[in-house]
């Protein structure tokens, strides 16, 4: 437990399973005060089930497609600062499509959640990261969404994360003046209902570079794409 964290406040969509629950565990072991966000209550509560019973954490409903729900969720959170946002939630519509047949609902669905979804959660919270001293925001991207990464028969995911990336440069640039850092990075292929069984990583391998963002990197490397705690390009 690290004592500069103790009293934090941090969010992590679609952090019921997976490599977002992986960033629950290790933000919760590193002091935070951990909320974890799922598009329905009942999957954040059955998560926190999972963990030690005096765990610092609660639940919130919300849908990074939906921005009612979007906003709700900033509504109730609103009395306090929010310290770390990691914007984890993500889809991978791609299977059996390529870029010369990717439908316009494929399209949409990445770019919905994958893209659209961390802007608008950045958007609505701002006023909570305003409240905090030298917020962060993690965006989980991914390798294919590096320039050298791109794949035809990964379109919409490919895509998504290459705008996500976008995004993370101008959230960056855009927020400089206000302390608030950003950053994009890749978890690796991790072993998830995403990932799959043949991946080589444990959701905690996933989460360790999201959780140093959130913890130890230095603002100074806004508007950055990480993998395995290194800098990598887009
Ligand atoms: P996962 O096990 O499929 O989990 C995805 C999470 O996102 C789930 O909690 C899911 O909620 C949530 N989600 C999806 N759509 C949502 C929405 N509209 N609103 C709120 N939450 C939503 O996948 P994962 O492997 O942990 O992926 C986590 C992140 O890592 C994603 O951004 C993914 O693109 C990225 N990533 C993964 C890998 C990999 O190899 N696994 C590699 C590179 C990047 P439900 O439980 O309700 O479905």
């Amino acid at each position: 437990m690290n004592s500069q964290i103790q009293g934090k406040r941090a969010l992590v969509t679609g952090g019921n399973k997976g490599i977002g629950f992986a960033i629950c565990q290790g933000l919760l072991q590193a002091g935070f005060e951990v909320i974890i966000a799922a598009r329905s209550l009942d999957k954040a509560k059955a998560a926190i089930q999972k963990l030690p019973a005096n765990a610092s954490v609660r639940a919130v409903e919300l849908d990074v497609t939906d921005d009612n729900s979007i906003h709700r969720a900033a509504e109730q959170l609103s009395q306090d600062g929010l310290d770390v946002l990691v914007n984890n939630a993500g889809v991978y519509p791609d299977q059996g499509v390529n870029i010369l047949n990717v439908s316009r609902s494929i399209l949409q669905q990445a770019m919905s959640t994958n893209t659209f979804g961390p802007i608008h959660v950045t958007q609505a919270f701002l006023p909570l990261l305003q409240k905090a001293k030298l917020a962060r925001v993690i965006n989980v991207s991914s390798g294919y969404g590096e320039l050298g990464g791109l794949s035809a028969d990964v379109p919409s995911y490919c895509l998504s994360k290459l705008a996500l990336n976008g995004a993370t440069i101008m959230l960056a640039e855009a927020l400089q003046s206000q302390g608030i850092a950003f950053y994009a990075m890749c978890p690796g292929w991790v072993k998830t209902d995403m990932g799959g069984e043949n991946a080589p990583r444990s959701p905690e391998q996933g989460a360790d570079t999201a959780i140093w963002l959130a913890t130890e990197a230095s603002p100074d490397l806004s508007g950055k794409f990480f993998r395995d705690r290194q800098e990598i390009s887009y």
